[in-house]
């Protein structure tokens, strides 16, 4: 398998490709692509054993053209400076193509986290977010860390535990960080967010007959065999909310193996079997490979839609060539290098980029961000006034005609939006506008989505410069 390219290069290019397409002066480009900061920490642990250990942390601020800068927080043992500066980049452009009114940032913490104890990750995590808060690198107009990686609802709790705890009587300060709890301040629908704004990306995806022809395949995701590599917090509810649509889920590939049924798999009940200490290979499949280098296994199987939902630059130029899918819908970020992107377009391939497919995560922390702000839960003042203007209507609606509908009827309409629904909503407005310009860019320049995608969000950072004055 070829060496890993540098992370932050590859987006680079991407970069440069889509500012071909665009008529702005030098100098705002270089301003947009550099990485504004990157702060690197480094703090003593003291292991359960008593044994002390030296652990490392990044967090970077790519572009602060809007304020707070936002990104995931992962755990890895890859972690450096070069991915968290290129994970940094792909935010910005995510947020400003799909209208999310921040910056770009991401942060790290290198270790394996299977390696620490539930204590040591908890002192891990406040030590980190302690030496943020020293730098003024964390808070709700500065800097805004959420989920990624290795990271979940437990160790964002710490991190805004940590916040709250230094933040000295600050009224917005649940909004330092999104992905908590809903106890702490989280929203409803922010755990699956990623999955199903993927899912809904796909969907839009597909939903054209005249993109679906070329590819040999009909509109719609009914009966569309999908592969997906990770199946975590992405994979996993990307897998659920697809199939829920009809597609059918015929590979998983994940760190132990990787698994292929071609009648599919029930995706709650792979998950709850791995939750289980399951195996993917102990499942009943007709193929299983055992976990090989780095993922690799199980990316060239026969499927239609392949989601990689894992670990960047796994579809390289090694392997690029032997990809079956028609279509790649990009869930994890970066999981296609440089090379292999040009080797996928030239073979036809439909390429969904990640700055746009795995935007429901950021979407819907913005909504978190929103609510912590304004302190109060997403439909608590019209709920109930819409439930009763929905009933009004109904029953003017049965005095008008003369017929009474049953109480089906009314418990179906005469309701009001909850957060839930609100939050979905806002996702699937999200997506679903996200896709059509990156589309008709697309179509304006007869280019691939992921040049863009790009392009649209290069244009709309460049105008915020603009409009503050920084550059004509
Ligand atoms: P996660 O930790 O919940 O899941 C990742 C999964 O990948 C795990 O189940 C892990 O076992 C598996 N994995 C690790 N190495 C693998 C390998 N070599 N082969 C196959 N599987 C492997 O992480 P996540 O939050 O689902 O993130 C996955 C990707 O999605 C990352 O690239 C992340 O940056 C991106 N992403 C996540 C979010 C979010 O809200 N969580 C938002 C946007 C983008």
């Amino acid at each position: 398998m070829s060496e890993r390219p540098k992370f932050f290069e590859q987006v680079n290019r991407h970069f440069d490709r889509a500012a071909a397409l665009l008529d702005l002066p030098r100098g705002i480009l270089s301003q947009i692509k550099e990485c504004n900061a990157v702060y690197h920490v480094s703090f003593p642990l003291r292991r359960d054993d008593g044994e002390v250990e030296v652990i490392h942390g990044w967090r970077a601020h790519h572009s602060q053209h809007r304020l707070p800068v936002k990104g995931g927080m992962r755990l890895t043992k890859h972690a450096s400076e070069d991915e968290v500066t290129a994970l940094a980049a792909l935010m910005t452009y995510k947020c400003a193509l799909v209208d999310i009114p921040f910056g770009g940032a991401k942060g790290a913490i290198r270790i394996e986290k299977d390696d620490y104890s539930e204590r040591e990750l908890e002192r891990i995590i406040r030590r980190y977010t302690y030496e943020l808060v020293r730098r003024n690198c964390i808070g709700p107009g500065v800097d805004v860390p959420g989920p990624d990686m290795g990271v979940g609802a437990q160790e964002i709790a710490w991190m805004s535990d940590t916040y709250l705890s230094l933040s000295q009587g600050e009224v917005s300060a649940q909004g330092a960080v999104t992905g908590k709890p809903l106890s702490q301040g989280g929203v409803r629908g922010r755990v699956e967010a990623t999955g199903r704004g993927v899912y809904f990306g796909l969907r839009e995806a597909v939903s054209r007959k005249a993109d679906m022809e070329p590819l040999g395949l009909s509109a719609g995701l009914d009966g569309k065999r999908v592969v997906i590599q990770g199946f975590g917090n992405v994979g996993y509810h990307a897998a659920k909310f697809m199939a829920e649509d009809g597609a059918v889920i015929v590979g998983i590939l994940e760190r132990e193996g990787a698994a292929y049924r071609a009648d599919g798999f029930s995706a709650d009940e792979v998950y709850r079997h791995r939750e289980e200490g399951g195996s993917l290979l102990d499942l009943d499949a007709d193929e299983k490979i055992e976990g090989g280098k780095e993922g690799a296994h199980g990316l060239t199987w026969d499927c239609d839609i392949l989601i990689p939902a894992a670990l960047e630059s796994v579809i390289r130029k090694d392997n690029a060539p032997d990809i079956q899918a028609k279509i790649l819908g990009e869930g994890a970020n970066g999981p296609t290098t440089a090379d292999a992107d040009e080797i996928l377009r030239e073979r036809g391939v439909l390429v969904i980029p990640d700055m746009f497919l795995n935007a429901g995560g950021v979407t819907v922390s913005y909504f978190e961000w929103i609510k912590n702000l304004s302190n109060i839960r997403f439909g608590r003042m019209e709920q109930r006034f819409e439930a009763m203007a929905n009933h009004r209507i109904l029953r003017a609606v049965e005095e008008l005609t003369g017929q009474s509908f049953n109480d089906g009827i009314f418990e179906k309409l005469a309701v009001g939006a909850d957060e839930e629904d609100l939050v979905n909503s806002g996702l699937e407005e999200t997506m679903v506008s996200g896709y059509e310009q990156m589309r008709e860019m697309s179509i304006l320049h007869d280019t691939d989505l992921r040049r863009a995608g790009m392009a649209v969000a290069i244009g709309k950072v460049a105008r915020a410069y603009q409009e503050r004055g920084i550059f004509p």
